[in-house]
């Protein structure tokens, strides 16, 4: 194995591409970069509003993974494009994904998604929504709002964290595996893409759950993961067992080399949407490492190249890689 260091050190060597980025797999589709966009619905969650508890997931804060922006949706909207006009990274861009993220936006009545997605209708430059959600949250009436919608982009943001019922009612969740696997074979049912978050580094897990966590997922049909360690948000009950030294993130060398062998049993056709966790600085208690994102990504990529290791070389294709004519950018 190698050190962590020895992996930064060799990152700058890296080619080619080893695994299915949603990045790439956007611009293939639309010919051009294309920005997601947070935006808080003042939505609510079943597991905070007291219908099953008040205290949320342990890992959740106030915001509930939102932004903070205040504001009709299309004000948010602009507010992020204005802010993007600024970016010499992001000053051109012309394409966009509404992301509903903030705490579980199918919660509610079928006709308060439907009223929510009619707002996002001819937002300047919208190319699709993703809308983030909890498995416990969607029946056939919300999958056919949601599959009539003729954007070329539409993904359920699924929060699954875990094939583990030991674990999720740990975290209390507040439901189990068998509602994210129905909610996953319904979705597919309707043909709504489904982006499946899970969670390395939760209380009681060791790596190997993480991993069989993984390989459950691979199985069903998902079109798209999210992976992160888990991470401590200030003001939350896990901080309070983290100040408390009942529990312990993960290294940022333990999660890159997890993340690593979780792309090599993900099936190629998964797209990847993320590699990382996003805390802002206000809310990170611990691990310092999350912040820095852009270090953990290229820590997975040198792990994936130092054993030459891809996406789906353990699963749908052991013998090439199939991204190996791209170069990885720089
Ligand atoms: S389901 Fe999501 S919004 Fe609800 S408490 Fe858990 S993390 Fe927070």
């Amino acid at each position: 194995m190698f050190t962590f260091s020895e992996i930064k050190m060799k990152r700058r060597e890296m080619r080619p591409v080893r695994y299915h980025g949603f990045d790439m797999w956007l611009r293939a589709r639309h010919g051009e970069k294309v920005q997601k966009i947070p935006l808080d619905a003042g939505s609510d969650c079943p597991n905070r509003d007291g219908t099953l508890g008040r205290g949320g997931c342990i890992f959740c804060n106030a915001l509930g993974s939102g932004s903070g922006i205040g504001g009709s949706l299309s004000e948010q909207w602009n507010h992020w494009r204005r802010s993007f006009a600024q970016s010499d990274r992001l000053k051109h861009t012309r394409l966009f994904l509404g992301y509903l993220q903030a705490f579980t936006n199918t919660y509610g009545t079928a006709d308060r998604l439907r009223i929510l997605l009619d707002e996002l209708e001819g937002l300047p430059g919208l190319v699709g929504v993703c809308v983030g959600t909890r498995p416990d949250c969607l029946d056939r009436e919300k999958m056919s709002i949601l599959a009539a919608r003729s954007w070329p982009e539409l993904w359920l943001e699924l929060g699954v964290q875990s094939r583990h019922d030991a674990t999720l009612a740990r975290i209390r969740r507040g439901h189990g595996a068998e509602a994210s696997e129905q909610a996953i074979l319904l979705a597919a049912e309707y043909g709504v893409k489904v982006c499946a978050h899970l969670m390395a580094g939760l209380p009681g897990e060791t790596g190997e759950d993480f991993l069989e966590s993984v390989r459950w997922l691979a199985n069903l049909p998902v079109s798209g993961v999210k992976l992160h360690g888990l991470y401590v948000c200030g003001g939350t009950d896990l901080e309070t067992d983290w100040k408390a030294g009942n529990y312990i993130p993960l290294e940022q060398d333990e999660y890159a080399l997890l993340a690593a062998r979780a792309l090599t049993l993900l099936p190629s056709r998964v797209v990847v949407h993320r590699l990382t966790g996003d805390p802002s600085p206000g809310e990170l208690a611990a691990p310092d490492w999350a912040l820095r994102k852009g270090e953990t990504v290229r820590a997975i990529d040198a792990i994936l190249h130092m054993n030459d290791w891809w996406q789906g070389c353990r699963a749908d294709c052991p013998a090439r890689n199939p991204w190996a004519d791209i170069p990885a950018p720089r």
